[in-house]
């Protein structure tokens, strides 16, 4: 069986090769139209993946050395994400399958972050998480605490009710006149800082929710009343804030996780989505694997950021259920799992 997998969801267009559960070819291309803008920029992205979208595709089959008649079916990001950005994934992976005459598998955003752990290399001997386990969702649109009973039974036990833990990260960035994305700027900077410099507002709320704006709100406060006493404060300070926003970041979604694993009794405990490529939270589920006893399951760097391998994994366990979609499925910018 060789699956096809599309990502058009942000900013990054990218297109993997799955043959019987491995994966052969992952290619991924980044836009750096949006850097100057401090943001991705929704009319820049779809156009740049509407210019990167065949090649991209070409790429991986050429790296897989896979030629159309080949492929079995065609699984996409169908949503969350860009409206303008997924149209052009979703309407690729549409056409591409018709003139082939073969299926087309809708794959969700979220669940394919979480089922990256499943991803197999040729040749590599993998540790995957075991069923039932908790798996933090933290990336740039999400923060969520998901039950995972199988691949395709997830369950949100909790999310943030406002900004994500990579956006936070990323507006604290900015505010700091770093540039985008702010979260590897802050995780670079922080390993030359002091974790407990400065102090920030940790969000009150009940059950395993999360919410973010709180931070942020603080963080420009603070900083807006250093400035005023010290001019250069940012400059002088830029390692000991990277530190003490990360740490705040990592503690608030520890605490939740935490409670989780307790409540529901698993120690079987995942990361995923951009956020889980922070050295700060690796180096605390580390920890927690030590005092919890948890078994703790990081992704590979390539794999936490948009990547379309996630994608055809997750399209290769639907292509066994045989669970496929009709070419009039339309895209979705917000959905549920
Ligand atoms: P979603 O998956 O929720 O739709 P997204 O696809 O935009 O959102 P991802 O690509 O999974 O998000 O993750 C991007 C986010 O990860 C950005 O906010 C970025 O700053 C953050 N990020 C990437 N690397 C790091 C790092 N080393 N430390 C902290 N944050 C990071
Ligand atoms: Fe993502």
């Amino acid at each position: 069986v060789i699956i096809l997998g599309i990502e058009s969801s942000c900013d990054d267009t990218s297109a993997a090769i799955i043959k019987d559960g491995v994966l052969i070819s992952n290619v991924v291309a980044n836009q750096s139209v949006h850097e100057s803008y401090g943001g991705v920029v929704p009319e820049l992205a779809s156009r740049a993946h509407q210019q990167n979208i065949v090649p991209v595709v070409h790429e991986a089959m050429k790296r897989a050395n896979v030629t159309k008649e080949m492929i079995s079916a065609v699984a996409f990001t169908r949503g969350p994400g860009l409206m303008g950005s997924l149209l052009v994934g979703v309407s690729f992976a549409k056409g591409f399958a018709r003139s082939l005459n073969i299926p087309l598998i809708d794959v969700n955003h979220l669940t394919g972050h979480v089922l990256a752990h499943f991803l197999k290399e040729p040749d590599e001997i993998l540790q995957q998480p075991k069923f039932p386990f908790l798996c933090l969702l933290v990336s740039g649109g999400n923060s969520q605490i998901i039950l995972v009973e199988s691949y395709s039974d997830m369950t949100v036990l909790g999310q943030t009710i406002d900004d994500a833990a990579g956006e936070a990260i990323d507006k604290c960035s900015k505010v700091m006149g770093l540039g985008y994305p702010g979260g590897p700027i802050i995780d670079r900077l922080a390993r030359n800082g002091n974790p407990k410099a400065f102090k920030f507002n940790k969000p009150n709320i009940p059950d395993f929710d999360y919410s973010f704006s709180g931070l942020k709100t603080s963080f420009l406060y603070s900083l807006r009343s250093w400035i005023k006493d010290d001019p250069n404060f940012i400059e002088n300070n830029k390692n000991d804030l990277a530190a003490s926003l990360e740490a705040t970041v990592v503690d608030i979604l520890m605490d939740k996780l935490r409670k989780a694993a307790k409540k529901h009794n698993i120690k079987e405990i995942a990361v995923a989505g951009g956020v889980s490529a922070n050295n700060g939270l690796r180096n605390s589920f580390r920890e927690h694997a030590q005092k919890y006893g948890w078994n703790i399951y990081i992704p590979k760097f390539s794999y936490t950021t948009d990547n379309a391998a996630m994608i055809a994994i997750n399209g290769y366990f639907k292509y066994l259920d045989n669970d496929f979609c009709s070419i009039s499925l339309p895209a979705y910018s917000r959905v549920v799992l």
